[in-house]
């Protein structure tokens, strides 16, 4: 059966395979590799100080990330700008390893004047993508170190009013930069009802102010099962969460991780009580590959251009290079390419000049030694025409020297001295 194509590509045809080939093992190939690799997650939380932030990053990886901070004296000189911190921890779960970065934000909302607060954090998610972009550009792209932020924790106090000035200023100046995924902090402080329009009241602000937050995206081939899934976590938005580290005791004698109160135990991992495992799910278990697919696809991407075309790049040639990945890999290439050639020709000027010199001095060796076995055989031809002239005389019996006495003694005890 042949699929008709437009003109210029080859047709597809579909066949039915005889027997086992191998390539339906691709998925796992694909998995065993990431498995070896390992997987890179940024995660940032942004919210006022004793909103809960570290207590569920530590409730979320099941980890003590962040220990126990100390009570800050009142007295305390306190900063005045929002610090950017972050802490890495390599986590491993049934042999898969997580390198997980949580960025903190501490000081955000916490002054007087806050006018100014997501300043520091939108110039951090940008140098991000600064060192990203750089990585890019090199010629080895082989060890890209991804630090991008791939979602925002955004902590909305539980006042049970509506978003305040700075929670939408900061919304609307990062939605375009990262995955948003707001919570309501310590959503036991407040009523089921309570809860449910104070959800009501934040999304029509978000709406209002166009303000986009990360839900996953449908696929036109995802099972019934998965896209039932992605609705329910997206119905739950903003996420009424409650963090704690310690576990309690339910009146019917179960431990769990909890808080205590003296009318009941607020349940951190029970779906009735609280999003906590709404929110772990998509942060964690359903959506971390697609966090950080939209990260590098559209908000990456959408930054990138933007930058490209606000360094005063219009759509011309040169442009093109700039903002097209591949003519710009190409123009890279050859610039390597002809700085190899540049290498290897200067190698061989000085290997052909350091063989030179050798020979040169093999020569000159060659020479000296032909010089001194000349000097010897000469000086072996003289010894030997002196001794033969000796012979000669000493057989005619004709005295020359003052030796020839000496020589008949000589006979006489039996050798005879050259
Ligand atoms: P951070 O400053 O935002 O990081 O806040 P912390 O995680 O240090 O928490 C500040 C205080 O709030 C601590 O005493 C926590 O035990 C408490 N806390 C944390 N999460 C919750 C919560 O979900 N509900 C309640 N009621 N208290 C919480």
């Amino acid at each position: 059966q042949t699929t008709p194509q437009p003109t210029g590509l080859s047709p597809v045809i579909r066949k039915k395979l005889m027997g086992y080939v191998g390539f339906a093992n691709l998925p796992n190939q694909v998995h065993r590799k990431s498995v070896r690799k390992g997987f890179q997650f940024t995660a940032m939380v942004v919210g006022e100080s004793g909103l809960g932030k570290s207590t569920l990053i530590n409730t979320l990886f099941n980890t003590t990330l962040y220990p126990a901070k100390e009570p800050v004296h009142p007295s305390a000189e306190t900063p005045k700008t929002v610090a950017i911190e972050s802490i890495g921890a390599d986590i491993e779960e049934n042999g898969v390893r997580l390198h997980l970065t949580v960025v903190d934000t501490p000081g955000f909302g916490d002054f007087v004047n806050n006018n100014d607060s997501w300043k520091p954090i939108v110039e951090n998610i940008e140098s991000r993508f600064d060192s990203y972009l750089e990585q890019e550009n090199r010629v080895n792209r082989l060890k890209i170190v991804d630090n991008r932020v791939h979602a925002c924790l955004y902590f909305i106090q539980p006042t049970g009013h509506s978003l305040k000035q700075i929670d939408i200023e900061f919304m609307r100046r990062l939605h375009t930069k990262v995955n948003l995924i707001p919570v309501i902090a310590k959503a036991d402080t407040m009523t089921d009802e309570e809860i449910g329009i104070f959800k009501q009241r934040i999304l029509s602000d978000i709406h209002h102010h166009n303000i986009h937050i990360f839900q996953a995206p449908s696929y036109d081939n995802e099972d019934e099962e998965t896209i039932a899934e992605n609705e329910e976590i997206a119905s739950k938005i903003p996420f009424a969460v409650v963090g704690s580290n310690t576990s309690v005791t339910t009146p019917d004698g179960r431990k769990v991780r909890g808080r205590a109160y003296p009318w009941g135990v607020v349940e951190v991992d029970n779906e009735e009580h609280c999003d906590f495992v709404k929110l772990r799910q998509m942060l964690v278990r359903t959506n971390m590959e697609e966090l950080r697919e939209y990260t590098n696809d559209v908000l990456y991407e959408n930054w990138r251009t933007e930058k490209l075309l606000g360094m005063g790049v219009a759509q011309d040639s040169t442009v093109f290079k700039e903002i097209n990945p591949a003519a710009r890999m190409q123009e890279e290439r050859v610039m390597h390419e002809a700085k190899l050639a540049k290498m290897e020709a200067e190698m061989k000027m000085v290997f052909q000049q350091k063989v030179q010199e050798k020979e040169a001095k093999l020569k000159q060796s060659e020479e000296e030694l032909y010089a001194r076995h000349k000097e010897m055989k000469e000086a072996l031809e003289k010894q030997r025409l002196d001794l033969e002239e000796k012979k000669r005389k000493v057989e005619t019996g004709r005295p020359v020297t003052p030796d020839n006495k000496n020589l008949s003694t000589g006979k006489k005890r039996g050798f005879l001295r050259t």
